[in-house]
């Protein structure tokens, strides 16, 4: 299936010079959605994870599917105050800024297995910042999978040679 082909761009968003991938063409397609989430699963069939982590918000739609589809856990990476218990803060950086990311204290538990899920790979400062959270949990980040990754920023290089595996490269 042409899953490029599925997905818009759309140039000079959210700043100019930026050509924005929009999933949501793709999230539209039933057929389209279903293919790529069984995808992005077989694409780490070997390995072995506990928990399914996706940032909000795109990595919802990816990780939560995914975690359904494998039958595991699925936990929210969300922007401050919107999770309602004791949380873990920790700043990150964006193509295009800073950002704070937040996850429930007790949402990973020491030797979980994580699986990192989002809709797209840009520079590495959300994974990398995420990966590094993981650790401070004395957890681990087994793998992370991305429908879309922009392979001209390298943000690859920021995963420390974690496993990662996209469906969609530009
Ligand atoms: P990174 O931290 O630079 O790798 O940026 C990745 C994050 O930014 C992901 O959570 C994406 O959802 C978001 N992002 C960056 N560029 C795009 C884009 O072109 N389309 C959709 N999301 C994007």
């Amino acid at each position: 299936m042409d899953l490029k082909g599925k997905i818009r761009e759309i140039q000079d968003f959210p700043k100019e010079g930026i050509s924005f991938k929009d999933v949501t063409t793709l999230l539209a397609d039933g057929e389209a959605y279903a293919y790529a989430i069984d995808k992005m699963l077989a694409s780490v069939e070997d390995v072995e994870f506990d928990v399914v982590l996706g940032p909000e918000a795109r990595g919802f739609l990816i990780g939560a599917p995914i975690a359904y589809a494998a039958r595991k856990a699925f936990v929210p990476v969300r922007k401050p105050g919107k999770l309602p218990y004791e949380t873990y803060r920790f700043e990150y950086e964006l193509e295009y800024g800073t950002d704070v990311l937040e996850i429930h204290k007790d949402a990973i538990k020491p030797g979980a297995r994580v699986l990192i899920a989002d809709d797209l790979l840009a520079t590495g400062g959300t994974v990398e910042s995420i990966i590094r959270m993981v650790e401070e949990f004395g957890a681990e980040v087994v793998g992370c999978v991305f429908l879309i990754e922009l392979s001209f920023l390298n943000g690859r290089e920021k995963l420390g040679g974690c496993r990662a595996e996209s469906l969609v490269y530009y």
